[in-house]
């Protein structure tokens, strides 16, 4: 067993921590706003850490998955919104088109994806289906060499910046999730309006919000995967989205932890610091062994990608365990600052908004113990699939 990261992982993490640092001024700010900054998005795509792991082939830096987590890490110890743009992007979004697309659909959208030059996310969630996917009720109906789509999605991240959509609709709905398929949506096809959701508890700093379309022609050739596959990439994206995810959570939480480490040897009560109280240590030690459990639980699945293994229980059980920390970190944090961590003066209360979202998005809390559940009973088991991730290897 070997839990080093290599100098090429070392060194990626200065350049993210010094990109993020360079950001973090203003995300207080545009917290407070309920804004984003496209313009940094865009630089996250000119410095590469877009399509960091995907193969240079596609224009990406063709580094590992521990590097996807490393990335996702340090841009959330910063702000959870920078780190969902790593998720939508390139989790849900980019890695399923890697494991399921055409090579035209990498060449003419993975590849630019990956540069940067075009921003991407993933649409699935409806007003009326979120844990239950084979609620959704867009349909896309074929027509010759297109689809018409028709539906509406909701709490899409990135909905009103994204160039491109990967959408899920029902190509047949008697077939229930199996009629379910994938496509490749441009902001720019006929019928397509997107909307922001203004008043939400936490990524304040990124956009969240709603698409609708409106009888959209899709080309045929926009179609991920064969018709009824929908179902399976939309869970394969989650196993790469959920690694971000609880990547992120472990930076979170290390920020949470740090924020009250300082806190706690500049405040004093009773004559002395409170890190010297004992509860307060107790606190911190909490928080000490649930970012490492966290930590080992995601480069292990970080690991099993690198090898081109089946990872969706390890990933699952990383994102909530890591997104649990995460949030307790955070309301610890809060508790050592007394009633600072309870203003805006401290980035804690920022941490502890932003947690919460990560115990919903991409598979509630529920929806994990359920499948950690089902997998040690044996009422759940992976199957091959059709296309699997593939497994990293170096670029010459
Ligand atoms: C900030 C943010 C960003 C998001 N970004 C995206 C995105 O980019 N793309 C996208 O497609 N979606 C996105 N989502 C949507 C998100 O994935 C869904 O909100 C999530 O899947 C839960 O669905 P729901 O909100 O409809 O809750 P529901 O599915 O209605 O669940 C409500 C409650 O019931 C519980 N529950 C449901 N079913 C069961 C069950 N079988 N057993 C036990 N409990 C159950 C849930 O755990 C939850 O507590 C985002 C959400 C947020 C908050």
């Amino acid at each position: 067993m070997d839990f080093s990261f290599t100098d090429e992982h070392k060194t990626l993490r200065q350049s993210v921590r010094a990109f993020a640092a360079q950001v973090a001024p203003k995300i207080p700010e545009l917290d407070k706003a309920h804004t984003y900054d496209r313009k940094t998005i865009e630089r996250m795509g000119e410095e590469g850490f877009l399509g960091v792991c995907i193969p240079t082939e596609y224009g990406g830096a063709g580094m590992d998955y521990i590097s996807l987590g490393i990335v996702s890490e340090e841009l959330e110890y910063v702000d959870t919104s920078l780190r969902v743009v790593m998720s939508v992007h390139t989790g849900l979004n980019s890695l399923g088109i890697l494991q399921w697309g055409t090579e035209e659909q990498k060449q003419k959208y993975l590849t630019p994806q990956a540069e940067g030059k075009k921003i991407a996310t993933y649409a699935l969630t409806e007003p009326n289906a979120g844990s239950d996917v084979a609620g959704i009720q867009s349909t896309a109906t074929r027509d010759g060499d297109y689809y018409i789509l028709k539906g509406n999605k909701i709490w899409i991240s990135l909905a009103d910046t994204a160039d491109q959509f990967l959408t899920f609709a029902y190509t047949d709905k008697s077939k229930k999730h199996r009629g379910i398929s994938a496509f490749i949506v441009e902001r720019g096809f006929k019928g397509v309006s997107t909307g922001s959701i203004k008043d939400k508890l936490g990524v304040r700093a990124g956009n969240t919000g709603f698409i609708n379309y409106d009888d959209v022609p899709v080309p045929v050739e926009n179609r991920v995967g064969e018709e009824g596959e929908g179902f399976k990439i939309a869970m394969t994206c989650l196993d790469n989205g959920r690694y971000t995810v609880a990547a992120g959570s472990v930076g979170l939480a290390k920020a949470a932890r740090d924020a009250a480490v300082k806190y706690a040897k500049e405040r004093k009560t009773f004559g002395v610091e409170i890190g010297q109280h004992q509860l307060v240590q107790r606190l911190i030690a909490h928080m000490v062994r649930g970012i490492e459990t966290a930590e080992l639980l995601v480069y292990r699945a970080g690991w099993m990608k690198n090898q081109g293994m089946r990872n969706t229980r390890e990933t699952a059980l990383a994102k909530w365990h890591a997104t649990n920390v995460a949030s307790q970190c955070a309301d610890d944090a809060i508790q050592i600052h007394g009633a600072y961590g309870y203003s805006g003066e401290y980035p804690v209360e920022r941490f502890w908004r932003n947690a919460r979202g990560a115990r919903i998005y991409e598979g509630t809390d529920q929806i994990q113990e359920l499948m950690q559940g089902q997998y040690a009973l044996g009422y759940r088991v992976d199957k091959p699939l059709r296309k699997e991730l593939p497994a990293w290897k170096p670029s010459e």
